[in-house]
């Protein structure tokens, strides 16, 4: 599939076969049984770990790889290659890098090294019943006591809740300063009195994810839990480290348009109906070239998107694009192609059908995309 990016190298090649190598081996065998539990082994993490793809674009002197984002990039597209949407190694990054980016030194030096181990699973938890697009309507507080803070609350639709030994918890430690009031704290769940994990939600796509609920009776943490160390950065921290989270998801979103084109045209080459292959008819032939000129442009445009963040200079306006654009064409592409499969097409035992389960919420998480165009449309 991507074999011909202009950021792809040598090494990255390399790279990019042993992860494929390990994903082979370590993933695909057990998807199934993840997707029966709802979540992965925890054993997969420590596998993870070892083979280096935890934290791939993490500088080597806080444990992470060194490698550079291309190499992060990789592993998404070879999850979403291999049909994978089990591993949650996109939350465990996106949380690292707001420990990179927005950590005190010693918040770094204490989390990295075991986020890039496995011996800690990560979640970020912003959402809550009441207000997910709309973030600074969440009631979780953390409010100052003696020994730091004591937070209340809950949060749901988690990724990795389930297995997360450290959670960044969005919370209002000022609930009268609006988005001034918000800060993350950084929650170590285990023994963490009056901390619990709800229900293992069901969805539609993503079993093998696993999903929570997440409640907060007067869980204490200490003074030095908050991300970076002041209260009340927040809702600054977060706009800032949205656009990675963001741009992985058009990374994924691309990878799955090009799986989906690649099966679709090998089904097309071998189905039958009134005497001839598929793809001899012209519909057939008009909804691929379309496709395939789509996925060409996505391509394009997330090269442009893995260049600026290599780069430095990725910024929000562009990074919702990619996931807004993307996600919307991702599943406009996996629908089309499910139609080319016929009935098959609505068997999970055809991994057409799976993906056009999975693709639904990338329109949804990481921020709906109407709120993508609303981002983009403060820049005009
Ligand atoms: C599988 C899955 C995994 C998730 N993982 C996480 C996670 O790890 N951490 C986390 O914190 N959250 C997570 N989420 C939550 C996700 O980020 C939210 O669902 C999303 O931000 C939307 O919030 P909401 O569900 O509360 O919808 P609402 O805010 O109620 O919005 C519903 C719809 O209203 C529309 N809408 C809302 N606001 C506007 C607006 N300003 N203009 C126009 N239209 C608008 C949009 O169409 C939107 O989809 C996950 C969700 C799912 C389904």
């Amino acid at each position: 599939m991507n074999n011909y990016s202009p950021w792809m190298t040598p090494e990255l090649e390399d790279f990019r076969a042993a992860v494929r190598r390990f994903i082979a081996a370590e993933v695909v065998p057990h998807q199934e049984r993840w997707k029966t539990q709802q979540h992965v082994d925890r054993a997969l993490w420590h596998l993870g770990g070892e083979m280096g793809i935890l934290l791939a674009d993490i500088p080597e002197e806080y444990g992470g790889s060194g490698g550079s984002f291309a190499h992060q990039a990789i592993v998404f597209e070879e999850l979403t290659y291999a049909g994978d949407m089990a591993f949650g190694i996109h939350v465990h990054a996106i949380v690292a890098h707001y420990i990179l980016n927005q950590g005190t030194e010693e918040q770094k030096r204490k989390y990295l090294p075991l986020l890039a181990s496995g011996e800690m699973v990560a979640a970020i938890a912003m959402s809550e019943p009441g207000a997910g697009s709309d973030l600074k309507g969440i009631r979780t507080t953390a409010l100052k006591n003696a020994d730091g803070y004591r937070i209340n609350g809950s949060k749901t639709f988690i990724s990795n809740g389930y297995l997360a030994d450290l959670i960044v918890v969005v919370t209002k430690t000022d609930p009268a300063a609006g988005a001034k009031g918000v800060s993350l704290m950084l929650l170590e769940t285990r023994g963490a009195q009056g901390f619990r994990v709800g229900r293992l939600l069901e969805k539609i796509g993503q079993k093998g994810q696993d999903t929570c609920e997440l409640f907060f009776d007067d869980v204490q943490v200490p003074a030095d839990a908050v991300l970076g160390g002041v209260e009340g950065r927040g809702f600054h921290q977060l706009m800032t480290e949205l656009p990675y989270e963001r741009t992985i998801l058009g990374v994924s979103g691309v990878a799955m348009i090009e799986r989906a084109l690649q099966l679709t045209v090998e089904h097309v080459k071998q189905r039958k109906a009134f005497g001839q292959a598929l793809i001899e008819m012209q519909n057939t032939r008009f909804v691929l070239a379309e496709i395939k000129t789509e996925a060409t442009i996505a391509r394009t445009f997330i090269d442009r998107c893995i260049a600026d963040m290599l780069a430095g200079r990725m910024d929000t306006e562009l990074a919702s694009m990619a996931k807004y654009w993307i996600s919307d064409l991702q599943c406009k592409v996996v629908d089309q192609c499910l139609q080319l499969f016929g009935g098959y097409g609505y068997m999970l035992e055809y991994p057409i059908a799976q993906m056009y389960a999975d693709a639904r919420v990338q329109r949804i998480y990481g921020g709906a995309n109407e709120i993508m165009k609303e981002i983009i449309a403060r820049s005009l």
